[in-house]
Protein backbone atom coordinates (compact mmCIF):
# COMPACT_ATOMS: atom_id res chain seq x y z
CA UNK A 1 0.00 0.00 0.00
CA UNK A 2 1.41 3.68 -0.83
CA UNK A 3 0.95 6.02 1.98
CA UNK A 4 1.43 10.27 1.18
CA UNK A 5 4.87 10.17 3.43
CA UNK A 6 6.47 7.78 1.01
CA UNK A 7 6.26 9.54 -2.32
CA UNK A 8 5.34 12.92 -1.37
CA UNK A 9 8.25 15.80 -0.78
CA UNK A 10 9.20 16.21 2.91
CA UNK A 11 8.96 20.09 2.40
CA UNK A 12 5.39 19.65 1.62
CA UNK A 13 4.44 16.60 4.00
CA UNK A 14 5.92 19.30 6.87
CA UNK A 15 3.65 22.25 5.80
CA UNK A 16 0.34 23.15 6.95
CA UNK A 17 -2.41 25.08 4.75
CA UNK A 18 -2.30 28.78 4.14
CA UNK A 19 -4.77 29.57 7.31
CA UNK A 20 -7.96 31.24 7.21
CA UNK A 21 -10.02 31.62 10.07
CA UNK A 22 -13.54 31.18 9.91
CA UNK A 23 -15.63 34.08 9.74
CA UNK A 24 -19.01 33.51 10.25
CA UNK A 25 -20.89 35.86 11.89
CA UNK A 26 -17.80 38.76 12.83
CA UNK A 27 -17.26 41.82 11.07
CA UNK A 28 -14.37 40.83 9.09
CA UNK A 29 -11.27 43.23 8.87
CA UNK A 30 -8.26 40.65 8.26
CA UNK A 31 -7.93 40.44 4.79
CA UNK A 32 -7.75 43.97 2.98
CA UNK A 33 -11.36 42.92 1.58
CA UNK A 34 -13.36 45.70 0.02
CA UNK A 35 -16.48 45.99 2.00
CA UNK A 36 -18.89 47.65 0.18
CA UNK A 37 -21.32 45.50 -2.49
CA UNK A 38 -22.09 46.80 -5.83
CA UNK A 39 -24.94 49.30 -6.13
CA UNK A 40 -28.12 46.52 -6.60
CA UNK A 41 -28.74 48.30 -10.12
CA UNK A 42 -25.29 47.49 -11.52
CA UNK A 43 -25.70 43.89 -9.43
CA UNK A 44 -28.73 43.16 -11.89
CA UNK A 45 -27.44 44.53 -14.64
CA UNK A 46 -23.98 42.17 -14.19
CA UNK A 47 -26.30 39.08 -13.49
CA UNK A 48 -28.58 39.35 -16.72
CA UNK A 49 -24.41 39.82 -18.32
CA UNK A 50 -23.75 36.72 -16.91
CA UNK A 51 -26.88 34.80 -17.76
CA UNK A 52 -25.39 34.84 -21.61
CA UNK A 53 -22.51 33.72 -20.68
CA UNK A 54 -21.47 30.25 -22.42
CA UNK A 55 -20.44 27.57 -19.69
CA UNK A 56 -20.57 25.45 -21.56
CA UNK A 57 -17.30 26.67 -23.29
CA UNK A 58 -13.81 26.65 -22.14
CA UNK A 59 -12.63 30.14 -21.70
CA UNK A 60 -10.48 32.12 -24.21
CA UNK A 61 -7.25 31.18 -22.84
CA UNK A 62 -5.53 34.72 -24.21
CA UNK A 63 -8.94 37.30 -24.25
CA UNK A 64 -7.68 39.80 -26.27
CA UNK A 65 -10.46 42.46 -25.89
CA UNK A 66 -10.45 42.09 -22.17
CA UNK A 67 -6.44 42.65 -22.59
CA UNK A 68 -6.88 45.20 -24.33
CA UNK A 69 -9.99 47.18 -22.03
CA UNK A 70 -7.13 46.38 -19.32
CA UNK A 71 -4.57 48.42 -21.22
CA UNK A 72 -6.71 51.22 -22.11
CA UNK A 73 -8.12 51.54 -18.78
CA UNK A 74 -5.70 51.14 -16.31
CA UNK A 75 -3.15 53.38 -18.95
CA UNK A 76 -0.91 50.13 -19.68
CA UNK A 77 1.98 51.55 -21.29
CA UNK A 78 1.88 51.38 -25.04
CA UNK A 79 5.02 49.16 -25.01
CA UNK A 80 3.72 46.63 -22.48
CA UNK A 81 2.25 43.56 -22.86
CA UNK A 82 -0.22 42.09 -20.36
CA UNK A 83 -0.79 38.67 -18.98
CA UNK A 84 -4.03 37.40 -16.69
CA UNK A 85 -4.03 35.57 -13.43
CA UNK A 86 -6.35 33.61 -11.61
CA UNK A 87 -5.40 36.13 -8.70
CA UNK A 88 -1.96 37.68 -8.57
CA UNK A 89 -0.87 34.32 -6.62
CA UNK A 90 -1.45 32.58 -9.63
CA UNK A 91 1.14 35.40 -11.35
CA UNK A 92 3.81 34.61 -8.75
CA UNK A 93 3.62 30.96 -9.29
CA UNK A 94 4.01 31.37 -13.36
CA UNK A 95 6.70 33.36 -12.35
CA UNK A 96 8.57 31.46 -9.86
CA UNK A 97 7.55 28.63 -11.97
CA UNK A 98 9.16 29.84 -15.30
CA UNK A 99 12.51 30.87 -12.84
CA UNK A 100 13.00 27.64 -11.14
CA UNK A 101 16.46 26.82 -12.60
CA UNK A 102 19.01 24.38 -9.93
CA UNK A 103 19.63 26.96 -8.04
CA UNK A 104 17.79 29.90 -8.59
CA UNK A 105 16.56 32.42 -5.35
CA UNK A 106 14.14 34.66 -4.96
CA UNK A 107 14.96 38.11 -2.86
CA UNK A 108 12.20 40.41 -0.87
CA UNK A 109 12.35 42.53 1.69
CA UNK A 110 10.58 41.03 4.76
CA UNK A 111 8.16 41.36 6.39
CA UNK A 112 6.39 41.14 2.99
CA UNK A 113 3.62 39.32 1.72
CA UNK A 114 3.75 35.88 2.47
CA UNK A 115 3.04 34.53 -1.12
CA UNK A 116 6.57 35.35 -2.40
CA UNK A 117 8.15 32.92 -0.38
CA UNK A 118 5.64 30.30 -0.24
CA UNK A 119 5.44 30.41 -4.11
CA UNK A 120 9.22 30.34 -4.00
CA UNK A 121 9.39 27.25 -2.04
CA UNK A 122 6.83 25.37 -3.64
CA UNK A 123 8.88 25.72 -7.32
CA UNK A 124 12.21 24.48 -5.15
CA UNK A 125 13.31 28.18 -5.59
CA UNK A 126 15.37 29.61 -2.32
CA UNK A 127 14.01 32.42 -0.85
CA UNK A 128 16.25 35.24 0.66
CA UNK A 129 14.68 37.62 2.82
CA UNK A 130 15.78 41.35 3.08
CA UNK A 131 14.66 42.76 6.82
CA UNK A 132 13.22 46.24 6.51
CA UNK A 133 14.00 49.08 8.74
CA UNK A 134 12.65 49.30 12.02
CA UNK A 135 10.40 51.47 10.85
CA UNK A 136 9.72 49.61 7.97
CA UNK A 137 11.31 51.93 5.70
CA UNK A 138 13.51 49.93 2.91
CA UNK A 139 16.96 49.24 3.89
CA UNK A 140 18.10 49.98 0.36
CA UNK A 141 21.87 49.00 1.41
CA UNK A 142 21.95 45.90 2.79
CA UNK A 143 18.91 44.67 -0.09
CA UNK A 144 21.17 45.81 -2.70
CA UNK A 145 23.99 44.23 -0.89
CA UNK A 146 21.95 40.69 -0.84
CA UNK A 147 20.95 41.08 -4.55
CA UNK A 148 24.87 41.16 -5.38
CA UNK A 149 25.57 38.13 -3.00
CA UNK A 150 22.87 35.92 -4.45
CA UNK A 151 22.41 37.24 -7.82
CA UNK A 152 18.63 36.13 -7.20
CA UNK A 153 16.36 35.40 -10.56
CA UNK A 154 13.59 37.59 -9.04
CA UNK A 155 13.31 40.53 -6.52
CA UNK A 156 9.76 41.40 -5.63
CA UNK A 157 9.08 44.54 -4.17
CA UNK A 158 5.91 45.41 -3.12
CA UNK A 159 4.51 49.30 -3.75
CA UNK A 160 2.60 49.62 -0.94
CA UNK A 161 4.62 46.76 1.33
CA UNK A 162 1.65 44.34 3.42
CA UNK A 163 1.70 44.17 6.18
CA UNK A 164 3.27 47.10 6.90
CA UNK A 165 1.48 49.70 4.68
CA UNK A 166 4.84 51.34 3.43
CA UNK A 167 5.40 53.10 0.39
CA UNK A 168 9.18 52.74 -0.96
CA UNK A 169 11.20 56.07 -1.37
CA UNK A 170 10.94 56.19 -5.11
CA UNK A 171 15.07 56.45 -4.99
CA UNK A 172 15.79 53.95 -3.52
CA UNK A 173 13.68 51.86 -5.48
CA UNK A 174 15.50 53.21 -8.48
CA UNK A 175 19.10 52.10 -7.33
CA UNK A 176 17.63 48.44 -6.28
CA UNK A 177 16.01 48.14 -9.64
CA UNK A 178 19.27 49.48 -10.93
CA UNK A 179 21.71 47.08 -8.74
CA UNK A 180 19.29 44.22 -9.90
CA UNK A 181 20.61 44.58 -13.54
CA UNK A 182 20.41 40.63 -14.23
CA UNK A 183 17.34 39.61 -12.30
CA UNK A 184 13.62 40.48 -12.74
CA UNK A 185 12.08 42.85 -10.78
CA UNK A 186 8.60 42.56 -9.68
CA UNK A 187 6.73 45.90 -8.42
CA UNK A 188 3.55 44.46 -6.60
CA UNK A 189 1.01 46.92 -7.11
CA UNK A 190 -2.06 44.88 -5.24
CA UNK A 191 -2.78 48.54 -3.06
CA UNK A 192 -2.71 51.05 -6.18
CA UNK A 193 -6.29 52.08 -5.64
CA UNK A 194 -5.34 53.34 -2.09
CA UNK A 195 -2.24 54.13 -2.62
CA UNK A 196 -2.00 56.12 -6.11
CA UNK A 197 0.86 55.70 -7.19
CA UNK A 198 2.44 53.91 -9.64
CA UNK A 199 5.44 52.53 -11.08
CA UNK A 200 3.38 50.85 -14.30
CA UNK A 201 3.49 54.58 -16.39
CA UNK A 202 7.44 53.31 -16.47
CA UNK A 203 6.87 49.82 -16.90
CA UNK A 204 8.94 49.88 -20.33
CA UNK A 205 11.24 52.31 -19.02
CA UNK A 206 13.61 49.31 -17.42
CA UNK A 207 14.57 46.46 -19.18
CA UNK A 208 14.37 44.34 -15.94
CA UNK A 209 10.30 45.52 -14.26
CA UNK A 210 7.22 44.25 -14.81
CA UNK A 211 3.83 45.62 -12.71
CA UNK A 212 1.74 43.41 -11.40
CA UNK A 213 -1.89 44.71 -10.34
CA UNK A 214 -4.89 42.82 -8.64
CA UNK A 215 -8.58 43.38 -9.10
CA UNK A 216 -9.12 42.13 -5.45
CA UNK A 217 -8.38 44.96 -3.20
CA UNK A 218 -10.64 47.23 -5.59
CA UNK A 219 -13.67 45.30 -4.64
CA UNK A 220 -13.29 42.24 -6.63
CA UNK A 221 -11.50 39.66 -4.55
CA UNK A 222 -14.16 36.98 -4.76
CA UNK A 223 -13.07 36.97 -8.67
CA UNK A 224 -9.60 36.39 -8.83
CA UNK A 225 -8.17 38.65 -11.16
CA UNK A 226 -4.33 39.85 -11.45
CA UNK A 227 -2.65 40.96 -14.46
CA UNK A 228 1.07 41.82 -14.94
CA UNK A 229 2.32 44.40 -17.33
CA UNK A 230 5.49 44.43 -18.96
CA UNK A 231 7.82 44.17 -21.80
CA UNK A 232 6.96 41.33 -23.96
CA UNK A 233 9.86 39.45 -24.22
CA UNK A 234 9.13 38.68 -20.05
CA UNK A 235 5.18 38.90 -20.69
CA UNK A 236 5.74 35.62 -24.22
CA UNK A 237 7.53 33.38 -21.08
CA UNK A 238 5.64 33.27 -18.27
CA UNK A 239 2.51 33.03 -20.65
CA UNK A 240 4.28 29.52 -21.67
CA UNK A 241 3.76 28.26 -18.31
CA UNK A 242 0.08 29.41 -17.42
CA UNK A 243 -2.37 26.73 -17.16
CA UNK A 244 -4.21 27.16 -20.31
CA UNK A 245 -7.89 28.20 -19.61
CA UNK A 246 -6.44 29.47 -16.10
CA UNK A 247 -8.74 32.78 -16.01
CA UNK A 248 -12.32 30.96 -15.90
CA UNK A 249 -15.51 32.60 -18.18
CA UNK A 250 -17.55 34.20 -14.69
CA UNK A 251 -14.57 35.94 -14.19
CA UNK A 252 -13.75 37.38 -18.03
CA UNK A 253 -17.11 38.47 -18.18
CA UNK A 254 -17.38 40.21 -14.62
CA UNK A 255 -14.12 42.31 -15.26
CA UNK A 256 -14.71 42.97 -18.88
CA UNK A 257 -18.32 44.77 -17.19
CA UNK A 258 -16.84 46.23 -14.13
CA UNK A 259 -14.08 47.73 -16.32
CA UNK A 260 -16.94 49.91 -17.88
CA UNK A 261 -18.19 50.76 -14.47
CA UNK A 262 -15.01 51.56 -12.55
CA UNK A 263 -16.32 54.58 -11.57
CA UNK A 264 -18.09 52.79 -9.23
CA UNK A 265 -15.40 50.86 -7.85
CA UNK A 266 -12.76 53.86 -7.67
CA UNK A 267 -15.63 56.08 -5.54
CA UNK A 268 -15.52 53.50 -2.88
CA UNK A 269 -11.58 53.19 -2.80
CA UNK A 270 -11.71 57.15 -2.05
CA UNK A 271 -14.11 56.26 0.43
CA UNK A 272 -12.01 53.96 1.85
CA UNK A 273 -9.19 56.28 1.54
CA UNK A 274 -10.86 58.74 3.54
CA UNK A 275 -11.90 56.15 6.37
CA UNK A 276 -8.08 55.26 6.33
CA UNK A 277 -7.76 58.77 7.40
CA UNK A 278 -10.13 58.55 10.45
CA UNK A 279 -9.15 55.34 11.30
CA UNK A 280 -5.35 56.16 11.55
CA UNK A 281 -6.31 59.17 13.93
CA UNK A 282 -8.81 57.20 16.29
CA UNK A 283 -6.24 54.37 17.03
CA UNK A 284 -3.27 56.92 17.17
CA UNK A 285 -5.31 58.33 19.75
CA UNK A 286 -5.51 55.34 21.99
CA UNK A 287 -3.63 54.63 25.21
CA UNK A 288 -0.46 52.61 24.45
CA UNK A 289 -1.14 52.08 20.43
CA UNK A 290 1.32 52.91 17.77
CA UNK A 291 -0.13 53.34 14.40
CA UNK A 292 2.14 53.22 11.01
CA UNK A 293 1.97 55.44 8.06
CA UNK A 294 0.11 52.93 5.56
CA UNK A 295 -0.52 53.19 1.71
CA UNK A 296 -2.69 50.80 1.76
CA UNK A 297 -6.50 49.72 2.48
CA UNK A 298 -4.80 48.45 6.39
CA UNK A 299 -3.41 49.90 9.13
CA UNK A 300 -0.20 48.23 11.30
CA UNK A 301 -0.58 48.98 14.60
CA UNK A 302 2.23 48.00 17.77
CA UNK A 303 -0.28 47.47 20.58
CA UNK A 304 1.69 46.43 24.09
CA UNK A 305 -0.03 42.75 23.67
CA UNK A 306 -1.01 41.53 20.36
CA UNK A 307 -2.56 38.19 21.92
CA UNK A 308 -4.35 40.18 23.82
CA UNK A 309 -5.58 42.53 21.67
CA UNK A 310 -6.95 39.94 18.68
CA UNK A 311 -8.98 37.70 21.39
CA UNK A 312 -10.72 40.99 22.57
CA UNK A 313 -11.77 42.12 19.36
CA UNK A 314 -12.95 38.75 18.82
CA UNK A 315 -14.78 38.46 21.69
CA UNK A 316 -16.70 41.39 20.25
CA UNK A 317 -16.58 39.99 16.83
CA UNK A 318 -14.18 41.67 15.48
CA UNK A 319 -12.03 39.82 13.24
CA UNK A 320 -8.39 41.29 12.52
CA UNK A 321 -5.09 39.68 11.72
CA UNK A 322 -2.31 39.53 14.38
CA UNK A 323 1.24 39.47 12.44
CA UNK A 324 3.23 39.73 15.35
CA UNK A 325 4.49 35.92 14.45
CA UNK A 326 5.01 37.05 11.01
CA UNK A 327 8.98 38.36 12.04
CA UNK A 328 10.33 39.67 14.60
CA UNK A 329 10.09 43.33 13.42
CA UNK A 330 6.31 42.66 13.63
CA UNK A 331 6.57 41.84 17.75
CA UNK A 332 3.02 43.00 19.09
CA UNK A 333 1.62 44.34 15.96
CA UNK A 334 -1.08 43.44 14.73
CA UNK A 335 -2.99 44.88 11.20
CA UNK A 336 -6.73 46.17 10.66
CA UNK A 337 -7.89 46.13 7.27
CA UNK A 338 -9.91 49.83 6.54
CA UNK A 339 -13.77 48.94 6.80
CA UNK A 340 -17.14 50.99 6.27
CA UNK A 341 -17.81 53.42 8.74
CA UNK A 342 -19.97 51.13 10.54
CA UNK A 343 -17.15 48.60 11.01
CA UNK A 344 -14.41 50.62 11.95
CA UNK A 345 -16.87 52.19 14.40
CA UNK A 346 -17.47 48.44 16.03
CA UNK A 347 -13.33 48.23 15.68
CA UNK A 348 -12.35 51.14 17.44
CA UNK A 349 -14.90 50.75 20.70
CA UNK A 350 -13.47 46.81 20.65
CA UNK A 351 -9.55 48.32 20.75
CA UNK A 352 -10.78 51.42 23.30
CA UNK A 353 -12.08 47.82 25.43
CA UNK A 354 -8.53 45.58 24.62
CA UNK A 355 -6.03 48.89 25.53
CA UNK A 356 -7.81 50.60 28.76
C1 LIG B 1 -3.61 40.93 -1.39
C2 LIG B 1 -2.29 40.98 -2.08
C3 LIG B 1 -2.17 40.49 -3.38
C4 LIG B 1 -3.39 40.01 -4.09
O1 LIG B 1 -3.40 38.70 -4.41
P1 LIG B 1 -4.60 38.17 -5.34
O2 LIG B 1 -4.17 36.77 -5.57
O3 LIG B 1 -4.61 38.99 -6.59
O4 LIG B 1 -5.87 38.30 -4.56
C5 LIG B 1 -0.95 40.59 -4.02
N1 LIG B 1 0.10 41.15 -3.41
C6 LIG B 1 0.01 41.66 -2.17
C7 LIG B 1 1.17 42.34 -1.55
C8 LIG B 1 -1.19 41.57 -1.47
O5 LIG B 1 -1.27 42.04 -0.22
Amino acid sequence: MTRPQDILRPDVLAMTCYPVPDSTGLVKLDAMENPYRLPAPLAAELGNRLADVALNRYPEPRPAALIEKIKRVMQVPAACEVLLGNGSDELISMMSTACAKPGAKVIAPVPGFVMYAISAKFAGLEFVGVPLNADFTLDADTLIAAIEMHDPALVYLAYPNNPTGTLYDSADMERVIAAASKSLVVIDEAYQPFAQQSWLPRASDFDNVVVMRTMSKLGLAGIRLGYLAGKASWITEFDKVRPPYNVNVLTQATADFMLDHLDVLDAQAAELRAERTRLEQAVAALPGATVYPSAGNFLLVRVPDAATVFETLLTSRVLIKNVSKMHPLLANCVRLTVGSADENAQMIAALKLALH
